[in-house]
C-alpha cells in the first residue's frame, strides 16, 4: 500500500468540494465495511446536516450482511440508511468516509467506480486517493473532523444531533482521548460539540461500559487462552488470543459485541503489540492489532493486505489462528 498524502488539503480541493456539494440534488453516501464509530458517525453526521438542509441523502455501507452494530444503534441518522441493493446505480455524486482504499467499500466498491464524480473523505495516512476529489488529512484524530470543517464552510448547522455522530467518531478514534490522536485540535472540538447540547457520558455509556451478560464467559474464554511472547515483535513483546465463533454461539453473543476484547489485551506492559483474532459469523478471521509505539502495526498489516494506522491496524484472514500469527510474527518489526 503506498503512503501518498502527509500534506493538509488543499484550499483548491475544499472549494471543489463544497461546489459539488451545493449543485448535489441526491448525494449518496458511503463509508467502511463493519462500521466502527468514525466511519459510521462521519457519514450519518454529514448526511443529517445535508438532510436539514433540504437534500435527499441516501447512506450506506457494503456488508453482505448489513446490520448497524449493536453499540452504534443510538446514533442519530439512521432513516438515511439503505441496504447496499437499494444504492443509487450510477450516483451522480457519491461520498465516502473513513475508507482507505476502494476495496474497504465492500459491496459498494462497484458503485463508486461508476459515480460522476466521487469525494473521499478521511484521515488514514495509508489512503490510496481512489476518488476525483480528496479530502485526506492524516493529522485528524477522526474523520468526523474533517467532516465537521466541510459542514462549516458549507454554513450547515451543527445541531445535537450532528453532534452526536460527530462526537462519536472523535472518542471511539481517540480511545476517549487517551491516544496519542487526542491533540489539542480534538480536545477544542469535543468542547464546541459538547457546547451544542450532546450528553458525553451518555454515549461512552453506550460505546464502553454495556454488554449482553454473554460478553463476560466470551470475555474470559478468550482471557483464558492469551499467550505472551516476550521476544517477539523486534524484543518489544507479542500478546495474542482470539475469540471464535464456537466461543460465542453457546452465549448467543454477536460478532460485534467482542470487539473491546484488543482494550483488555492492549494494557498488557510486557507487550508493545496486541493481536486478537476475531472469527466472525462467516468464519473470516478479523485481525485487530495495536502497538504502544515500537512497531508499526500498519505495515505490518499492509503487508497482509490490511491497513489502519500505525498503533491501531487490522486485516482479515482465512486460516486459523496459529497461522495467521504464524505469518504475522516475521512481519512486527521496529517502527521507522
Ligand atoms: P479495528 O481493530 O477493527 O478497530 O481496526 C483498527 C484500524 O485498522 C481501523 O481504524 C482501520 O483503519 C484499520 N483496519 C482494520 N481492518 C482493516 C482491513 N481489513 N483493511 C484495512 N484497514 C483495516
Ligand atoms: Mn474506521
Ligand atoms: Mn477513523
Amino acid at each position: 500500500m503506498t503512503a501518498t498524502n502527509g500534506a493538509p488539503i488543499a484550499e483548491a480541493d475544499w472549494e471543489q468540494v463544497v461546489e459539488l456539494i451545493r449543485g448535489a440534488g441526491s448525494p449518496a453516501l458511503a463509508c467502511h465495511v463493519s462500521p466502527d464509530g468514525d466511519a459510521l458517525g462521519a457519514m450519518l453526521g454529514f448526511g443529517l446536516a445535508l438532510a436539514r438542509a433540504g437534500k435527499k441523502v441516501t447512506a450506506s455501507f457494503g456488508d453482505r450482511a448489513f446490520s448497524v452494530p449493536r453499540l452504534l444503534r443510538f446514533l442519530p441518522g439512521q432513516e438515511l440508511l439503505v441496504e447496499p441493493s437499494a444504492y443509487p446505480a450510477e450516483p451522480s455524486l457519491m461520498i465516502t468516509f473513513d475508507a482507505s482504499t476502494m476495496e474497504r467499500l465492500g459491496l459498494l466498491a462497484p458503485y463508486a467506480g461508476k459515480a460522476g464524480e466521487l469525494v473521499v473523505i478521511d484521515h488514514h495516512v495509508s489512503n490510496t486517493r481512489f476518488g476525483s476529489v480528496h479530502l485526506v488529512d492524516p493529522s485528524a484524530a477522526a474523520t468526523t473532523m474533517v467532516v465537521e470543517e466541510l459542514i462549516g464552510r458549507l454554513g450547515l448547522t451543527i445541531d445535537r444531533d450532528v453532534a452526536t455522530c460527530l462526537y462519536t467518531g472523535l472518542v471511539t478514534d481517540t480511545g476517549s482521548f487517551r491516544h496519542s490522536a487526542a491533540t489539542p485540535a480534538a480536545h477544542a472540538m469535543a468542547g464546541r460539540l459538547i457546547a451544542a447540547g450532546l450528553h458525553p457520558a451518555e454515549i461512552a455509556r453506550e460505546l464502553w461500559d454495556r454488554s449482553p451478560f454473554g460478553y463476560l464467559p466470551v470475555l474470559g474464554a478468550a482471557l483464558g487462552r492469551v499467550r505472551l511472547e516476550p521476544s517477539e515483535a523486534a524484543g518489544h513483546g507479542l500478546v495474542w488470543t482470539y475469540v471464535s465463533r464456537a466461543d460465542r454461539a453457546p452465549h448467543g453473543l454477536p460478532y460485534d459485541e467482542v470487539e473491546g476484547v484488543i482494550d483488555v489485551v492492549r494494557r498488557v506492559d510486557e507487550a508493545d503489540v496486541a493481536v486478537v483474532l476475531k472469527e466472525d459469523d462467516e468464519g473470516t478471521w478479523n485481525v485487530s492489532t495495536r502497538s504502544k509505539g515500537a512497531v508499526d502495526v500498519s505495515r505490518a498489516c499492509g503487508a497482509l493486505g490490511g491497513g489502519g494506522h500505525a498503533r491501531a491496524a487490522g486485516f482479515s484472514s482465512s486460516l486459523p489462528p496459529e497461522e495467521t500469527i504464524a505469518a504475522l510474527r516475521p512481519l512486527l518489526t521496529g517502527a521507522g
